[in-house]
């Protein structure tokens, strides 16, 4: 087995270092590009598109996703040895497979894998298939037998499009008016193609945690756990959004509940994407409900979470580049990753009135002296610089990050953080992270 490392590790030692393509522009790419630009193992890192953060420790370059005869054209050009695909978009639309097909190594799923983030109904088939803890599901094309099956079911429901919705295509209904309702508006195109089938799935009750793993077709490597906060306002209230923050760990995953999680959920899905003649490769990241019953999947991602990728990498001791290697070449049974045992937090500023609609263009200032607070690092995720200025340009703007010796105080110093940084166009939330400090301030 020891053999296998060689690819990695024989071009390190041989001096011949390699340049990296990271895909993305956002907080989650921020931080992969801050962590990948530590390793030993990089010559140059290239970031497509990238933003004003990412620009501080990549060279930024105007590329399409979508265009992935481009995105192979410039790999060859510039001597790219591996490419890094942060978001989901074009690994569903099979980015992963353009890249292997010119022999340009690559780290995430293939378009037949990322199914799993792609369709909804598709992983519901696959746990039923396997036997992997869910809730009960149906799926649906048209609107009658979809409400016919809502009809006989609990409140409350889950209505989801199928497909990719940049995170909008879940609604919790209620009231079985909800519920039809929600079943209307995917039928009816608020979700695009996404919801031209719909999933209608059981309200699992319970605390969610975020869980990732690396896995390289065959072997996992279960990286560090997190939590998020969705909702936009203070105790969790308001309308859903991307993230408004995360750390990690996430103290609901117990060394026992990762366990289970591991052996009933992901290992299940990575042997049955295999006998489906498919092998994931890439980051497997679970939407885990702890219920009575133990660990329930609710979604599949095929990519790092944003913003838990950044309380992830705050925390990563090992080399990144080095793991996400060994992933795409198929080698994890041999590796490990070593993480510090601090909690790591992370406090989202957003442009005021995301997730509606928002200003662009406002500046920001005192970011230096935020930085310069200790444990603190800050991952951009919608910002351009215009000469010395920094411009707000996106819903979520920055991700301010903090490490500490206990949640209280990694909470503490992302707080400090936020308040030296001046920037009235901009919100956050002030309870980041408040299950965990209750946990911690009762004691174990
Ligand atoms: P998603 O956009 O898929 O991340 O889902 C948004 C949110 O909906 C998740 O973070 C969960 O809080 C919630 N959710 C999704 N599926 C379920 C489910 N079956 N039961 C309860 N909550 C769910």
């Amino acid at each position: 087995m020891r053999g296998r490392l060689r690819p990695t590790f024989q071009n390190f030692c041989a001096g011949s270092l390699i340049n990296v393509l990271l895909i993305g522009s956002g907080g989650r790419e921020h931080a992969l590009a801050w962590a990948l630009a530590a390793s030993p193992l990089l010559a140059k890192l290239y970031c497509a598109p990238g933003n004003a953060g990412i620009a501080e420790v990549a060279a930024c370059v105007a590329l399409d996703a979508a265009d992935h005869a481009a995105v192979v054209r410039f790999c060859t050009e510039n001597s790219i040895g591996f490419v890094v695909v942060g978001p989901e978009m074009p690994l569903v639309a099979g980015i992963v497979d353009a890249l292997s097909a010119a022999k340009i190594k690559v780290f995430g799923p293939s378009k037949a894998a990322a199914q799993l983030e792609g369709s909804k109904g598709f992983t519901k088939d696959l746990c039923r298939e396997f036997s992997i803890p869910t809730g009960a599901y149906g799926r649906f094309t048209d609107v009658r037998s979809a409400k016919a099956y809502l009809a006989a079911q609990k409140l409350p429901i889950v209505i989801k499009a199928d497909g990719l919705a940049a995170g909008k295509g879940v609604v919790i209904a209620e009231t079985a008016a909800a519920a039809e309702q929600a079943v209307d508006a995917c039928f009816a195109g608020v979700f695009g193609a996404a919801g031209a089938e719909v999933v209608i799935e059981e309200f699992l009750e319970g605390e969610e945690a975020s869980v990732f793993a690396l896995v390289d077709g065959e072997h996992v490597l279960p990286l560090a756990t997190a939590q998020d906060h969705k909702r936009v306002g203070d105790g969790d209230t308001g309308p859903n959004t991307g993230g408004m923050g995360a750390y990690s760990p996430a103290p609901v995953m117990t060394p026992q509940m990762m366990r289970r999680t591991l052996d009933e959920i992901i290992q299940p899905t990575v042997r049955g994407m295999a006998a489906r003649g498919m092998p994931f490769k890439g980051v497997l990241f679970l939407g885990v409900m702890i219920t009575r019953d133990g660990p329930k999947l609710y979604e599949y991602n095929v990519r790092f979470g944003d913003p838990e990728c950044q309380v992830l990498m705050m925390r990563l001791k090992s080399d990144l580049l080095a793991a996400l290697i060994a992933t795409a070449d198929g080698v994890l049974d041999t590796f490990d990753l070593r993480w510090h045992d601090d909690t790591a937090l992370t406090v989202v500023m957003a442009a005021n009135g995301y997730p509606g609609d928002y200003a662009k263009d406002s500046e920001i200032r005192g970011l230096e002296k935020a930085r310069a607070l200790p444990g603190v690092e800050i991952f951009h995720a919608g910002t351009r610089r215009d000469g010395n200025r920094l411009l707000a340009i996106g819903g979520r703007v920055l991700c301010v990050t903090a490490r500490g010796r206990s949640v209280v105080e990694a909470q503490a110093r992302a707080y400090a953080a936020l308040r030296a940084i001046d920037w009235p166009g901009g919100f956050y939330r002030t309870d980041i992270g408040w299950r965990a400090v209750a946990r911690e301030r009762a004691g174990p």
